[in-house]
């Protein structure tokens, strides 16, 4: 279990992580949701101990990740994909980052044959693809078999089938009563991964919850209807105890109605419909209006419907982070995600 309590880091006028708290549970994938720039891979940091809290503390099964004796076999962690020597061989990365938590060499093989780079294992990592090093970031995160696994928005860059493999790995690890935290700024991707959600905005936590609980709240359906004689609709409507709320484009929007009830009712008293279609809000726009207040750039106005042109400017452009371990590195390659990003 690991529990954070009222973490905090200012980078000089930055405050990017702000008396965060939570705990996160065992034996299920926790997603850790949130805009570019919430803060997630700096509280991530922080608990691996890469990054000195401002204030609060990280407690790893009650301990400072910094009294962990050979903590790869208490925490993996795939924070950032190219940390990894671009010189060294698959193989070799592993068999250094084993010798220093005393892993035994044979796990080594395991962990390639795990992630399925056995047969690149004597290829330098400078030439591997971004889905090859996220893998080989991976193998060096379930290299001590540990009971924690962190992973730093892992699907990233990847084609369809690494996000399929990945995902089906979080849920594999977490079945196998693993603690996995996952961070994203996706909640289509959270949605089919994670059973527990932590959201942040601008370092502040927004939510705490069960994926179902979210669904629950957020994934409400409606009928949307649109009409040329709108005051007759909605007349009809209120008198039969549904209230319609207009949308942004001029049709309304009826919540937890029956369509076929509402075509019924039209067709009865002769009113023309030139929609009625059911609808079920996305939870990605749940997500997006949860977090609308703290995201770093807008791109102009939220859409009503839809993720397009809502992400944040940078979101889009941004490379695929590259996958290391950064438990494995010491301080020179602890590097962050770009040159915004320099330890101030
Ligand atoms: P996320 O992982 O959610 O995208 P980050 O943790 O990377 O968010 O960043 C949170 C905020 O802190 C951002 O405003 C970012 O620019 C800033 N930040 C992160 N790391 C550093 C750093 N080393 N120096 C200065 N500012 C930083």
């Amino acid at each position: 279990m690991i529990e954070v309590h009222e973490l905090t880091k200012r980078y000089g006028d930055t405050l990017a992580v702000d008396r965060l708290s939570f705990t996160i549970p065992t034996g299920v994938v926790t997603g850790f949701l949130g805009p570019n720039g919430a803060g997630k891979s700096t509280t991530m940091r922080m608990m691996l101990d890469l990054d000195r809290p401002t204030a609060g503390s990280v407690r790893i099964d009650g301990k400072h990740y910094g009294q962990l004796r050979e903590p790869l076999k208490y925490i993996g962690a795939l924070l950032e994909a190219k940390a990894v020597h671009p010189g060294r061989t698959a193989y070799n990365h592993l068999l250094w980052m084993a010798q220093s938590n005393r892993i035994p060499t044979r796990r080594v093989d395991e962990v390639l044959s795990l992630v399925g780079l056995t047969a690149v294992a004597k290829k330098r990592s400078g030439g591997f693809s971004l889905g090859m090093g996220q893998r080989l970031g991976i193998a060096a995160a379930l290299l001590g078999d540990p009971k924690i696994l962190m992973f730093d928005e892992p699907v990233n860059g990847l084609d369809p089938e690494g996000i399929l493999w990945v995902r089906n790995l979080m849920k594999a690890l977490a079945a196998e009563g693993r603690t996995v935290f996952v961070s994203s700024h996706l909640m289509s991707e959270m949605a089919l991964t994670a059973d527990h959600l932590i959201v942040i905005g601008q370092g502040r936590l927004l939510a705490d919850l069960s994926m179902n609980e979210f669904i629950d709240q957020n994934s409400h359906s409606f009928v949307r209807l649109r009409s040329p004689q709108p005051e007759r609709l909605l007349d009809l409507l209120t008198a039969n105890g549904m209230s319609a709320r207009p949308d942004s484009d001029g049709a309304f929007e009826v919540v937890d109605a029956d369509p076929a009830r509402i075509g019924d009712l039209v067709a009865a008293h002769g009113v023309t419909l030139h929609e009625l279609s059911p609808q079920r809000a996305s939870l990605e726009e749940a997500f997006m209006r949860m977090t609308a207040d703290s995201v770093e750039y807008h791109t102009g106005a939220m859409p009503t419907h839809g993720l397009s042109g809502a992400l944040p400017a940078d979101e889009a452009a941004e490379p695929p982070p590259a996958p290391a371990p950064a438990s494995a590195w010491g301080a020179d390659w602890r590097s962050t995600k770009g040159n915004k990003k320099k330890e101030s």
